[in-house]
């Protein structure tokens, strides 16, 4: 079994990350790290809020010997200790932290602090692995015997997948989109307040629009020697905050090149994937994308956990009236597995096997 620390433990990614990595047939965790404030406390006691209740999110139970763990402080935190670190904690703290881990350890990141640097991809499961061959040239640059794989920002963790059967088969040439995204996107430190998201829509979330408007173009560009060349097309991106739990829910209209109807862009979306569902990591879905038929789906809560939530629900595939060869429809991702705990565990899994080549 491979030893797994997660650095960001206390976090709702990375309790979703503990839960993902329950029972995994390669990983084991053996490590926990958060901030000074967790520090030296056990996971259990860290959990805990000011008036002694837990923070513990999850629906499944938290184990004794997980609960049981020490946390260490993030900042002190031995890579060597472990042979995979997932690092979910905010990207302030993984701009200085990630490095210093990847002198000699893999690092598997939900934060955004590496996404843009142009020895590092953005990897999605079924969409780009071919790019994690960079990795080799960010550790050779770099020096470091181990490397940074960042995760993609959760909001388009379901608008790359819908893209790229739609890309290879009619070529895109323009987004626009809004979500809708969860509560849970926000994180706990500080989280959002009930009292401001009850019986309300906050129409603009700091800094998303912009990762939202240029993340897509790398994921889904391609790998041209040492760099990615990314995709041509624009988004414009507009982020909105609902009062959901969990699940990014995204409104897509794409022009694309060629024509295209509602129908070959659902059979596109149908048929995707399956050669990477086919190589049987643990944490893929059976599907990476399932379409729906019925106008009223895809809804956060009936959808969300489909494929052990990984999968990408698309549903009102239909023509739009005022692009030429316009095509719009909505999709859902759970923000806190495929984009980003379990859609990093996936990475882990893919990167062992297939880059490291360790099993
Ligand atoms: P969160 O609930 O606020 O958790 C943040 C975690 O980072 C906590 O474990 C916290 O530890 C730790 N931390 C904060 N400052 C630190 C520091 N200076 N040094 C070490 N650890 C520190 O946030 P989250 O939603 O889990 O998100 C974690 C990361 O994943 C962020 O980079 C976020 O942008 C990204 N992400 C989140 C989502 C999502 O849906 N939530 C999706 C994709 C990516 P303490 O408890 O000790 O403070």
């Amino acid at each position: 079994m491979l030893k797994i620390a997660i650095v960001g433990a206390t976090g709702i990614v990375g309790q979703q990350a503990i839960v993902s990595l329950l029972n995994h047939p390669w990983f084991k965790i053996t490590k926990l790290a958060a901030s000074e404030r967790s520090a030296g406390k056990s996971y259990r006691e860290a959990l805990k809020d000011s008036n002694g209740s837990s923070r513990w999110w999850c629906t499944e139970e938290l184990p004794d010997e997980i609960a049981a763990l020490p946390v260490e402080d993030a900042a002190n935190f031995d890579p060597t200790s472990v042979d995979i670190i997932f690092s979910t904690i905010d990207a302030s703290a993984a701009k200085v932290l990630e490095p210093k881990y990847a002198l000699t350890t893999p690092v598997i990141s939900t934060a955004s602090a590496f996404r843009y640097e142009s020895d590092t991809p953005i990897l999605v499961g079924g969409i780009n692995m071919e790019q994690a061959q960079l990795l080799a040239s960010q550790q050779q640059n770099r020096g470091w015997k181990g490397f940074i794989a960042p995760k993609s920002n959760c909001t388009i963790a379901g608008l790359v997948v819908s893209l790229k059967p739609i890309l290879d088969k009619f070529g895109v040439k323009q987004v626009v989109m809004t979500s809708l995204q969860a509560m849970s996107g926000a994180g706990r430190t500080p989280g959002l307040s009930a009292m401001d998201m009850m019986e309300n829509v906050v129409p603009y979330i700091s800094g998303e629009e912009p990762k939202v408007e240029t993340e897509p173009q790398k994921i889904l560009g391609t790998l041209a020697g040492e760099s990615i060349q990314p995709a041509t097309f624009p988004i414009s991106a507009t982020c909105t905050r609902v009062p959901v739990l969990d699940g990014h829910l995204v409104c897509a209209f794409v022009q694309t090149e060629k024509p295209c109807s509602p129908e070959t862009v659902k059979e596109a979306m149908v048929n995707f994937g399956k050669d990477f569902s086919a190589l049987g990591l643990p944490s893929s879905p059976l599907h990476l994308i399932e379409v729906t038929d019925d106008p009223f789906r895809p809804q956060p809560r009936l959808d969300r956990e489909r494929g052990g939530g990984m999968t990408v629900t698309v549903g009102r595939i239909r023509k739009d009236p005022i692009y030429e060869n316009g095509i719009k429809y909505v999709c859902l991702a759970h923000n806190t597995k495929l984009g980003a705990a379990k859609g990093a565990l996936q990475t882990a899994e893919y990167l062992v096997k297939y880059y490291l080549k360790w099993l």
